[in-house]
């Protein structure tokens, strides 16, 4: 049966051939008579990389078992429809914690491999491949092959931020990160401008497990990118629990148009910069430090039914201040400001991922009511920005990047296609690659 499926900025959709929705892991599929195939996680992914027109489309929540928990070294092998917060419902009353989180606990162990996903300590220790042991790889021959940097290296690599293009993860076994209870001790501290942030975050991204800022992109001038920058770390033992805030909000329907516009933002953006601060540090549930988006259901909608973009980059360190200027000064002057403006550096580790995104830089991702021409007319100068700097877009936040800017971006490019399944693709591959 053919299905429709969206993804998170609900401006990209895709109607399935066929879905395969398997239920048991072991289970070979029967791709023998299907030409395009691509798993789909929980669709929390922007743009179309987990989305494929006239494909069968393995929709791998079903697959969502633990596997085996080893408390004693924290490792866990789980299915890979499982999303992170069924995980960390196991895994933190037992002192353990993701080594890597994204901003959202719904996505699904595939999709945060196959997206080679990062969070706020990308600074500190890498990306979510760093911390995958091995996994089973299905491919589309319905050969399995187990994949880990000893055995079937190639595919390990390729697959990690492979955006699910080399076959279908099954299950996935993890590195987990020792905490004593889910508190978390965050400060939070502000900057009047972009050379503020960046003096600010050389003395504390050094010393800090957590690290994440807000912007103001609507602000210009000497204020240009003024904003609030966050820390945070695990709590120790003798800290009082603190419980998670049971929320009832979210967004039950989709509104005809965004609530989110010019003068909203003008709003929230002042209201948020000058609002009441803490100078001591704050204790707080992990919950709404790594996931305060969670806390709205849908929040999606609210950006009404033509959806939105969300726009995310990383350039080098070089020129960096310039260079995020220079984007902030064109969304300002356009007064296209985004409600959701982060920046943070990431660190030199790397995963080793063939197609993964984050690398040592500093990323922004800022997010964008769909206006049509308008918005597109916008990312067509920021791409030019990134290209010209030498920097890189993020698939899984994508829905317009041109070929050149993916190749550009992505060097191992040809080394990948070498380990691409033949049946597997995309909307995002077809888009940017051409095949
Ligand atoms: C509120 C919010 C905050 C976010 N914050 C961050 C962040 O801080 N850092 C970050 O890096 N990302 C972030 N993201 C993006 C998100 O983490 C990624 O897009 C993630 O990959 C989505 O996972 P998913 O399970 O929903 O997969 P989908 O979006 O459904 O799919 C993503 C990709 O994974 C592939 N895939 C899924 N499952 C499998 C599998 N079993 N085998 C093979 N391939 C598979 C799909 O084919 C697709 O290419 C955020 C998203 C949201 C909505």
């Amino acid at each position: 049966m053919s299905h429709e499926y969206l993804s998170w900025g609900r401006i990209n959709n895709a109607t399935s051939m066929l879905d395969y929705a398997p239920i048991s892991r072991n289970k070979n599929l029967d791709f023998a008579d299907v030409n395009r195939i691509l798993t789909y996680g929980n669709g929390r992914s922007y743009g179309d990389v987990c989305l494929s027109d006239q494909a069968s489309i393995i929709n791998s929540r079903f697959l969502n078992k633990f596997i085996h928990f080893d408390r004693k070294d924290g490792i866990l092998t789980c299915e890979a429809g499982i999303t992170l917060q069924e995980i960390l419902k196991l895994i933190v009353p037992t002192g353990w914690f993701l080594s890597v989180t994204p901003g959202t606990q719904y996505v699904t162990l595939g999709g945060a491999i196959a997206n080679d996903v990062h969070g706020k300590n990308h600074h500190a220790v890498g990306s979510f491949g760093c911390f995958v042991e091995e996994f089973e790889l299905c491919l589309s021959s319905n050969e399995r092959l187990i994949c880990s940097k000893a055995q079937n290296a190639n595919y390990f690599f390729a697959t990690i931020g492979g955006l699910g293009l080399t076959g279908w993860i099954v299950w996935a076994k993890i590195r987990l990160l020792p905490i004593c209870n889910p508190n978390m001790v965050t400060n939070s501290y502000k900057f009047a401008n972009l050379d503020e942030y960046f003096a600010l975050n050389t003395e504390l991204a050094a010393n800090n497990d957590y690290t994440v800022a807000w912007i103001d992109c609507l602000s210009s001038g000497a204020k240009l990118g003024r904003g609030i920058y966050f820390t945070g770390a695990h709590a120790g033992y003798q800290e009082e629990l603190i419980q998670p805030k049971a929320s009832h909000l979210g967004m039950p329907i989709y509104l005809p148009v965004s609530l989110i516009n010019r003068y909203s933002l003008q709003i929230f953006n002042f209201l948020y910069y000058n609002r009441r601060q803490s100078s001591a540090p704050v204790m707080q549930h992990y919950e709404p430090f790594f996931y305060p988006l969670d806390a709205i259901n849908n929040w999606n909608r609210l950006y009404g039914q033509k959806g939105f973009y969300q726009y995310q980059f990383v350039i080098p360190f070089t020129n960096a201040r310039e260079v995020i200027a220079e984007v902030l000064k064109h969304i300002s002057k356009r007064k296209m400001g985004s409600f959701l403006a982060v920046l943070k550096t990431m660190g030199d580790i790397g995963s080793g991922g063939l197609l993964s995104f984050a690398r040592p830089g500093v990323t922004l991702a800022l997010d964008f009511a769909n206006q049509g021409n308008k918005t597109i007319e916008l990312f067509r100068i920021l791409d030019q920005i990134v290209l010209e700097a030498g920097g890189a877009i993020y698939p899984a936040k994508d829905a317009c990047m041109s070929p050149e800017l993916f190749m550009r971006g992505y060097p191992n490019l040809d080394k990948f296609k070498l380990l691409k399944d033949p049946k597997f693709s995309s909307n995002f591959w077809r888009r940017v690659v051409g095949e």
